[in-house]
């Protein structure tokens, strides 16, 4: 059972009359003041004493964002509630992402909170191991971490393990077991190099381990129709098996399918949504979605998709379903994520300005004339703030999302992009100053990420989304890049939005159009950009290993590649007590460069250049300087601060009355992650005992 948990002092100001609360009023009754009484519901205040970071477990960070007073207070009590059953919606389908990562993570996760609730051992070594080690699981929704894709070792015994279960009258498989313990076995989620064998190495749930790379490539090259101009995303919603004849098929996500327990939970939410959606177009796109986790008909995701898109108006907007496909080495499955999210008006204004002037960033692009589109459509922008995340955004969440994913879609019925404005907000709350004074090459470059580094990362974020990924078009008759680039499709794309927004922010345009005070905050971007792509994010990486998460993958093939071509007259390489720094000695140079390259990315995604994808890549993005690595890892390991950084969500409580009508939503922020971790399992457990085949 879920235990009670402690509010701060922000929570549930309950206004007389409003309704009946069940639980926790008394606590709450000094906190009541005439202030807070508005007749949209009950406000809310921020917290000045906020607790932003909740704790560190080995190399991870856990904050808590705020969901701000100025968007919570501005919903009335409908709009509220279509926020809590969109939040509803979402963890309902949590236990997706758990098995989608792997196929005994659930059974796994089943004895662990078992033994982390039940245990008598409190206390030892192998007990605090084991919590590491669990906290750690969570964390990445798996006993594989969320970035560097490797299994954790646990650092208790096996033995401890059998006991401490058996104590706790827990059970697990003896496969699931040994997943636990043998380091040999299934040891990386996700490979992307083909030489190992894409899926032959990997250890993720889309395919069944009987399924080769060789195998799951033939089934959709016979299954898609490379004429269709719109093409629906194949594979996007399935697990491949072998039946009993050894013909392979698609086991669909869907109610009476697989995931079915999950999926009619997270159904029964929509459909409460929907019946209060804030417009016909929303209530529409809702239905579409519904239509389609019960029939998993692709066709009818992206009708949904298309409604999604153009429903751009109202305060509230959310994420829900198989999304993004970087879990997938082959790039078909979608890893379950939603995010709900509220529009914060004054943010989305300024942006505004970007969606509408989108065609001048085209026209003035380093592209190719014939890799230009004559008209960009329907980009949409916003500052969001987020209510609830779960699934693939969760702990660890995204900072700015860019969909549908779908490429005829994005062409014809245009894109939503969004920030999460209280993510960043909060990271940067939460975050020290340490990384930046160690790697920054001198006072002027800490002074200028200090005054602009927010703005920098605010706007580079904006354009990335926006402009970048809705830049550039594929010559006729070309593929799309999943099916052309493969494994470098996502690196590259997300390279390419990247060169984007570098590219831009140095110009004088964005000042004019009021996005940046001045070419200055470009040039935060670009000392931070370097910064991070030669040196910082190397701190993720575990000692030997290759890059392999595709943003930080682009993030060394653009710096490494500007830093070689430029040389020293664009940037400099120093080196101080052992110590390497770089230096930007012209960046007017390098705004040069970061158009070269940004030329020859889109070509190669125009043209699907497979070997130039490659060449590009694997040549500056993959392998590491082992000396290098170490001294970042020396330099960053003295500095204390975790590596990865995700959140403990707030948790929405529906307030009723005795006729069981809900009369507000409350927002409460005191929960530890190991209470929510374990609230989310009691609570939205759909899929406990665990799918497999
Ligand atoms: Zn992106």
């Amino acid at each position: 059972m879920f235990k009670p948990f402690f509010y701060l002092s922000l929570v549930a100001f309950v206004v007389t009359g409003c309704s009946e609360v069940s639980t926790k009023s008394d606590a709450d009754s000094t906190l009541k003041t005439e202030k807070y009484i508005s007749i949209k519901g009950v406000d809310i205040q921020d917290p000045t004493d906020f607790e932003w970071k909740a704790e560190t477990v080995a190399d991870l960070g856990l904050y808590r964002y705020q969901i701000p007073a100025s968007s919570w207070n501005n919903l009335d009590v409908q709009k509220r509630t279509y926020v809590y059953y969109l939040g509803q919606a979402g963890l309902a389908g949590r236990d997706m992402m758990w098995d989608q990562n792997y196929r005994y993570n659930l059974e796994i996760r089943e004895a662990l909170e078992a033994v982390y609730t039940n245990s008598e051992d409190k206390s030892s070594d192998e007990f605090n191991a084991f919590k590491e080690y669990t906290k750690r699981v969570w964390f990445s929704n798996g006993i594989h971490h969320h970035y560097s894709m490797m299994k954790f070792t646990p650092e208790f015994s096996k033995t401890w393990f059998g006991n401490a279960l058996q104590e706790a009258k827990g059970t697990i498989s003896e496969e699931a077991l040994q997943a636990m313990f043998d380091s040999e076995m299934d040891s990386k989620k996700v490979e992307l190099d083909p030489k190992k064998g894409l899926l032959e190495s990997s250890a993720v749930n889309f395919y069944a381990p009987d399924i080769s790379t060789a195998e799951a490539e033939a089934f959709y090259a016979d299954m898609i129709d490379r004429s269709d101009k719109r093409p629906i995303e194949y594979g996007l919603n399935s697990r491949l098996y072998k039946d009993a004849d050894g013909t392979i098929k698609e086991d669909v996500y869907k109610v009476g399918g697989l995931y079915g327990p999950a999926l009619e939970r997270v159904v029964f939410w929509l459909e409460k949504a929907e019946k209060i959606a804030e417009t016909p177009r929303k209530a529409t796109a809702l239905r579409k979605l519904i239509q389609y986790y019960k029939t998993g008909d692709l066709k009818i995701w992206d009708d949904y998709n298309i409604q999604w898109a153009a429903a751009v108006e109202g305060d509230v907007d959310y994420i829900n379903g198989f999304i993004e496909v970087y879990n997938d080495p082959l790039g078909y499955r979608g890893s379950y994520e939603t995010v709900v999210e509220i529009n914060d008006v004054d943010a989305s204004g300024r942006m505004k300005v970007l969606m509408d002037n989108v065609q001048w960033f085209e026209d003035n692009s380093p592209f190719l004339p014939e890799h230009k589109k004559d008209k960009v459509v329907g980009v949409s922008y916003k500052v969001v703030n987020v209510a609830s995340e779960a699934g693939d955004a969760s702990p660890s969440t995204p900072i700015g999302v860019n969909l549908p994913n779908s490429n005829w879609i994005r062409a014809q019925y245009g894109s939503k992009s969004v920030s999460l404005g209280n993510i960043v907000y909060a990271y940067s709350k939460a975050g020290g100053s340490g990384m930046l004074k160690e790697f920054s090459n001198d006072e002027e470059e800490i002074a200028m990420a200090e005054k602009y580094g927010d703005a920098a990362g605010k706007m580079h974020t904006a354009l990335h989304e926006v402009v970048g990924h809705a830049s550039g078009k594929l010559e006729e008759g070309v593929g799309t890049p999943k099916e052309t680039l493969k494994s470098y499709a996502s690196t590259i794309e997300e390279g390419r939005a990247d060169l984007v927004a570098l590219y831009f922010m140095l110009d004088n345009k964005l000042v004019e159009y009021g996005l940046m005070e001045s070419t200055d905050v470009g040039r935060a971007e670009y000392d931070s950009y370097i910064r991070n792509g030669m040196l910082a994010q190397l701190r993720r990486l575990e000692k030997g290993a290759d890059i392999e998460e595709a943003h930080m993958r682009n993030r060394a093939w653009i710096a490494h590649w500007v830093v070689e071509k430029g040389g020293s007259e664009v940037i400099e390489k120093l080196e101080r007590e052992g110590n390497i720094f770089y230096n930007i000695v012209n960046y007017e140079k390098l705004q040069g460069l970061f158009g070269e390259l940004l030329q020859k990315v889109q070509t190669i995604k125009s043209q699907g250049d497979y070997a130039a994808a490659e060449a590009l890549v694997d040549g500056y993005g993959v392998k590491v300087n082992q000396d290098v690595h170490q001294q970042v890892l020396d330099r960053s390991s003295k500095l204390k601060s975790p590596a990865y950084g995700g959140f403990v969500n707030p948790v929405l409580e529906a307030v009723v009355d005795k006729e069981g009508n809900i009369t507000d939503v409350e927002v409460n922020y005191g929960m530890t992650f190991e209470e929510q971790m374990l609230f989310y399992s009691d609570k939205y457990g759909h899929l406990r005992t665990g799918i497999r085949k």
